[in-house]
């Protein structure tokens, strides 16, 4: 297993999800397998096991990289970009003036 190469941290937000169902999933009526939370939004979308992958085509569209499982129990983040599992620790909120020791 490689290391994590992810280098889109920074860009993680506080964000809480937007809907309780996948967005687009919702207006349409079609239904979903599994939940992903966009980190950098709150946009909630359907995983690549559902027929729409709403999560995905919300990583294209607008280019938030990472997003976190929104299912009950799973707490794994994955960086569309690297395409790297992160951790529940890595998928913390991280304020912009820490830096890593010279
Ligand atoms: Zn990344
Ligand atoms: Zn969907
Ligand atoms: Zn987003």
């Amino acid at each position: 297993m490689a290391t994590n190469t992810c280098s889109h941290l920074d860009q993680i937000r506080p964000v809480s999800a937007r809907t309780h169902g996948c967005e687009e999933c919702l207006k349409t009526g079609d239904p979903w397998v599994h939940l992903r939370m966009c980190l950098a939004c709150g946009h909630v979308g359907c995983c690549d096991s559902s027929k729409n992958k709403h999560a995905t085509k919300h990583f294209h569209s607008t280019k938030h990289p990472i997003m976190r499982s929104a299912q009950p129990g799973e707490s794994w983040g994955w960086c569309y970009v690297e395409q790297v599992m992160l951790a529940p620790a890595e998928l913390e909120a991280r304020p912009a003036e820490s830096q890593p020791p010279a």
